[in-house]
């Protein structure tokens, strides 16, 4: 079980690794902030089990389709529908994500039965506005080589973004934020990849931090093909002191 500091908010860490990570240390893309959960890798479903935090999910929020920052989200849901739910689940995505669970139901995977089940709220949209609680998300169109959300979350005690996937630099109508979690899939020498395949490297990353003024920067979804996880975090260091290379299970307090 996950303990919460009262009154603090805890953003949690379930997967860092990229789509071409290497092995099982570093789980596909997915992390936690107060109610919120943002994209949702294969894995993330038991280790939100683990942490005691899956029925403390009230919204979710996809980056995009790609399968290693959504392939997780139907077995959230059927643990959902066994844990007997009965609160709504909203959902964010770019379009696409209903004829995904439809096909999966299709195939014979329900959702729910005459007995239990809980409304899902799906929103899909490129540009989507939601409030949970006190606190307001919105998303912006960045810049990979599918529609790509980035999410501005908001309140009274930070602002964070969230990059998803994006090639740098991308655009969004935000000058300052606390905490930016940006992808950070390379390293420099590999711009050519970046550029490729819609994704930035953590000297980017670094220079996004720096123009947003942010306290802090999390470097998520990294590789450990092309370099280690660890070079990218000298690279970003270099450009922003505050840089932070997150672990899976790691926590930190906003
Ligand atoms: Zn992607």
């Amino acid at each position: 079980m996950y303990c919460f500091l009262f009154g603090m908010s805890t953003l949690v860490f379930l997967g860092t690794g990229a789509g071409g990570f290497r092995g099982s240390s570093r789980q596909k893309s997915s992390f936690y902030l107060d109610g919120m959960l943002f994209d949702c890798g294969a894995g993330t479903c038991g280790r939100l089990e683990d942490l005691g935090l899956l029925d403390k999910v009230d919204a979710i929020f996809i980056s995009h389709l790609h399968s290693d920052h959504v392939s997780g989200l139907y077995d959230v849901l059927v643990a959902m529908v066994v844990d007997r739910r009965k609160r709504p689940v909203h959902i964010c995505s770019p379009p696409g994500l209903s004829d995904v669970l439809k096909l999966y139901t299709a195939l014979g995977n329900k959702l729910s039965d005459s007995t239990q089940g809980f409304e899902l709220k799906i929103k899909e949209s490129t540009s989507p506005v939601l409030n949970i609680g006190n606190t307001k998300v919105r998303g912006f169109l960045l810049n990979h080589v599918v529609p790509n959300v980035g999410y501005l979350v908001e309140n009274k005690e930070y602002t964070l973004f969230y990059t998803g996937d994006t090639a740098f630099p991308w655009s969004a109508p935000i000058e300052k934020v606390d905490y930016l979690i940006h992808e950070a899939t390379f390293t420099h020498q590999f711009l050519d990849f970046a550029k490729k395949y819609g994704h930035s490297t953590a000297k980017e990353a670094a220079q996004a931090a720096l123009k947003l003024n942010a306290k802090r920067l999390f470097l998520f979804h990294v590789d450990n093909r092309s370099s280690t996880p660890e070079e990218k975090h000298r690279e970003a260091k270099e450009i922003f002191a505050e840089s932070v290379l997150p672990q899976d299970l790691q926590s930190f307090n906003l």
